[in-house]
């Protein structure tokens, strides 16, 4: 019996133990922290050996192969001794492919991942397809391979899980972006990180589609170096030669295979970068053969992905955001474009390496007041303070939605689209945006 290790035992682990069980392997977990008690009760329930709190050499140098989480960075030490051993590591994702035969839509970009994938299954559950929703959100791919299986998967992929790909094959692949994001786990070199995301073509044939944003110049670069079989498919907010999908005269408009249009008014999702994500669903559900009618319906009724560009409420006629999914300076650039009133940006927290060059502009243009939020605000004091704009800086959620309320006058809008990781102040960008949205309804 082959032995399979799997590194890492949160979702995507504990779904490929299942799997690989199920298959039939001798299977192993190995998690260096704690793993949750529900995971424990899921491998335990099937017999699944496993251990927590450390990396037993022995019992995971002896895999055929190993599945490693993506969250396990290569530099761990333990991934370091498997690689020096000359055992292959895969992903869960690529594990999971070689048991199923389903149709696999994939979507992956440095922003807007979660929101496009969730968008595009929402039109195809609405179009009453058997379809499961994998990758980063929902259950991983190899547990709804191994007990939940779809004719259809919908799966999200960050760059982590596209590392360990080799002979996956996405029928529909969609690439939305690439903006530098994740460097310091790819030894600060931005081409490591851009190969990476490329993966996500690897193995597609002339009878796949590749579905991609036409005006991003990393994107438009990398592709003149590939020999791409699949069906091109790309999309752009100007109506342009060779384009798919576009908006032209605010009209949304696909123009095959099956010629579709609809008002741009009509579209749930808001802002600049939501037109891109909105055009890549539905350019997928149209390949995919969904019925007009229905990509029409499911676009307007989307109700959108909660932390991202999320309306909360109004307060004394200050409308409330929280975007606090933007870690990055790429999503608040867009969360900025897409600002119609003047703005109070919350700004702050773990930074990623980021250069606020990009948002100066839009920050000159649309804000009446900075607070900065996290532990050390040098950086931002050092780069925003020189602009005369009003600022704060607060420690907690509570003076932050205090001062952002105190700066802000009637008709404003209170922006958190922070730039930055959360880890500082709060277990992760969802605490934080709850506790925003918490101090802000009890204004
Ligand atoms: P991901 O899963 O790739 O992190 P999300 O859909 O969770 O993407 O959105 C992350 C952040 O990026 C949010 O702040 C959102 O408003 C912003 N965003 C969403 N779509 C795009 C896009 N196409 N381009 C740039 N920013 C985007």
């Amino acid at each position: 019996m082959d032995r399979i290790v799997i590194l890492g035992a949160a979702e995507s682990g504990v779904g490929a133990a299942v799997l690989a069980k199920k298959e039939g392997f001798d299977v192993f977990v190995s998690d260096m922290g704690k793993i949750k008690a529900h995971y424990k009760e899921m491998l335990n329930e099937r017999g699944i050996a496993w251990e927590e709190g450390q990396h037993t050499e022995d019992l995971i140098l002896n895999a055929k192969e190993i599945i490693k989480s993506p969250g396990i960075p290569d530099k761990a030490a333990m991934v370091q001794k498997v690689r020096a051993a000359g055992i292959p590591i895969i992903s869960e994702i690529e594990f999971a492919g070689r048991y199923t035969d389903s149709k696999m839509v994939c979507i992956t970009g440095s922003n807007g991942k979660t929101t496009t994938t969730s968008l595009i299954y929402h039109i195809f559950k609405n179009a009453g397809y058997d379809v499961g929703l994998a990758g980063n959100i929902g259950n991983s791919l190899a547990l709804q391979v191994a007990e939940d299986p779809h004719a259809i998967y919908v799966i999200e992929l960050s760059s982590f899980q596209l590392d360990n790909m080799y002979n996956f094959r996405a029928n529909i692949a969609v690439l939305l972006n690439i903006t530098p994001d994740h460097l310091d786990r790819y030894d600060f070199k931005m081409q490591n990180y851009t190969d990476s995301k490329m993966r996500i073509i690897r193995n597609q044939t002339k009878d796949d589609a590749f579905v991609f944003w036409n005006d991003d110049p990393v994107i438009a670069r990398e592709l003149k170096k590939y020999n791409i079989e699949s069906r091109l498919c790309p999309f752009s907010i100007l109506k342009k030669d060779g384009m798919i999908g576009y908006i032209a005269d605010g009209e949304y408009v696909i123009e095959e295979p099956t010629p579709f249009n609809m008002e741009q008014e009509e579209l749930s999702l808001t802002g600049k970068h939501n037109l891109y994500n909105s055009l890549a669903a539905g350019i997928t559900a149209d390949l995919s053969g969904i019925d007009s009618e229905q990509i029409r319906k499911s676009l307007s009724n989307f109700k959108g992905v909660e932390h991202r560009l999320e309306s909360v409420c109004d307060v004394r006629g200050v409308h409330y955001v929280n975007d606090s999914k933007a870690t990055n300076v790429d999503a608040c650039w867009y969360a900025l474009d897409s600002m119609k009133t003047p703005v109070i940006l919350i700004l702050g927290g773990l930074d990623k390496g980021n250069d606020y060059e990009a948002i100066r502009e839009l920050v000159r243009q649309k804000c009446r007041g900075l607070v900065f939020l996290g532990v050390d605000n040098r950086k931002l004091h050092e780069f925003f303070d020189p602009m005369g704009i009003p600022t704060a800086e607060v420690h907690s959620m509570r003076d932050c939605v205090t001062e952002c309320y105190r700066m802000a006058q009637p008709g404003d809008t209170v922006l958190l689209s922070p730039c930055c990781a959360s880890f500082d102040l709060f277990k992760n960008m969802e605490d934080r945006g709850e506790q925003f949205k918490e101090y802000v309804r009890a204004l």
